[in-house]
């Protein structure tokens, strides 16, 4: 049974040297008298909140999820078969998804916490994506497709018409909004950190217009150009300079939606935003988002967004490594933007 474990907590950028593949044996099956699930990892969701847990917090933090230990697997999202159960509700060969570890195998002793896979004539790798759930769990999740959906539809309440920016556009969450606001009826312009995902944006994933924020470093000056009647809603995955660029656009009374901010994640000195001051002006609404409170929503969102994919009204890009070995790599590539679409690794395809 290979493994991804903490190797030490993380100060500043994560390395792949932060972790590292060990193997141990383990027995495929549930041990007796424990009621449990056996699964086999088929795929693993690499996302962003799991940097918050390589940190060790001190007490005095503010109140996270809890730190991942030294020398054990990393904790995520991921879809798995079932090899062996003793719960009433799963039986060897069920396909599963739910928070599972950073191995090959995982013993799940809270079964409850597993979900049957409800579509499976859909790819099952969406289940680490588009069509996850943070379930009844303790962690501060890091699920996209509930999350794009709940921040967008149920935060930001679009309008037809209305004018939408989104930052870290082509990622799991941001390519997600950005098709919902076309559905929405929306003008939607994306943010991303390539030319190549510009491109991505505006030829696969029916954006209205995209910059690369590396190559036009003026993000003020870009969403001027992008926006020149100002911004209804922004869909913040970033923070920092792009925050304060989209301040500087918002329209009076315009929402922005605070879903994640990656450029500040890794920063011992965080960004100082300047324009806050305009929130009072513009009447500027700015909601903080935190999926798991959303997780009511869970089986809506589920069957809303299949039909979608199915209609060919949303299309998910991802971008899949194979085995485990390069998890710890596409888990860091997160921070340098090295993923394109929704990270995740394939463990094995059955
Ligand atoms: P993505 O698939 O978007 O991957 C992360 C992307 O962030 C990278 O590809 C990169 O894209 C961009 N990025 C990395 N570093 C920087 C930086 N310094 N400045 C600007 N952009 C950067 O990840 P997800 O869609 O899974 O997550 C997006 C955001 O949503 C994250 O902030 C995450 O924490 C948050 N989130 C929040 C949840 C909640 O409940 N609030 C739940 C799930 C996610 P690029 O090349 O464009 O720079």
């Amino acid at each position: 049974n290979k493994k991804v474990v903490l190797r030490r907590h993380v100060t500043g950028f994560p390395t792949v040297e932060d972790m590292e593949i060990v193997a141990d044996t383990v027995e495929l099956r549930v041990p007796a008298g424990l009621t449990a699930v056996l699964i086999k990892n088929l795929y693993l969701s690499c996302d962003p909140w799991m940097r918050e847990r390589m940190t060790r917090h001190d007490d005095a933090d503010a109140l996270l999820a809890s730190d991942f230990v030294v020398g054990e697997a990393l904790i995520n999202f991921g879809v798995g078969k079932v090899i062996d159960s003793t719960h009433p509700k799963f039986k060897a060969g069920d396909l599963v998804w739910g928070m599972s570890t950073w191995e090959e195998y995982t013993l799940i002793t809270q079964p409850e916490s597993l979900m049957k896979i409800n579509h499976p004539e859909l790819p099952l790798s969406y289940y680490t994506g588009v069509l996850d759930d943070p379930m009844l769990v303790n962690y501060h999740p890091g699920m996209t497709g509930l999350t794009a959906y709940a921040a967008f539809m149920e935060v930001g309440r679009p309008k037809s018409g209305d004018f939408v920016f989104v930052s870290a556009a082509s990622g799991a969450v941001g390519q997600i909004v950005g098709q919902l606001a076309k559905i929405a009826g929306c003008y939607v312009v994306g943010s991303a950190g390539s030319d190549e995902k510009v491109n991505l944006l505006k030829t696969k994933l029916g954006f209205d217009d995209a910059f690369n924020y590396k190559s036009e470093t003026d993000i003020a000056a870009a969403l001027k150009r992008r926006f020149p009647d100002g911004i209804d809603i922004y869909l913040d995955s970033v923070g920092g300079e792009t925050l304060d660029a989209a301040l500087l656009r918002m329209r009076r009374g315009g929402k922005v939606v605070v879903c994640g901010m990656i450029s500040q994640y890794n920063l011992q000195e965080p960004y100082g935003v300047r324009n806050l001051y305009l929130i009072v002006p513009n009447a500027i609404n700015v909601y903080g988002f935190n999926v798991t409170g959303y997780f009511q929503m869970y089986a809506k969102v589920e069957e809303e967004m299949a039909g979608y994919i199915k209609e060919g009204k949303v299309v998910v890009v991802e971008d899949v490594k194979e085995g485990i070995e390069s998890a710890p790599a596409a888990l860091v590539g997160l921070f340098a933007g090295r993923n394109v679409g929704k990270q995740l690794v394939v463990i094995a395809r059955e």
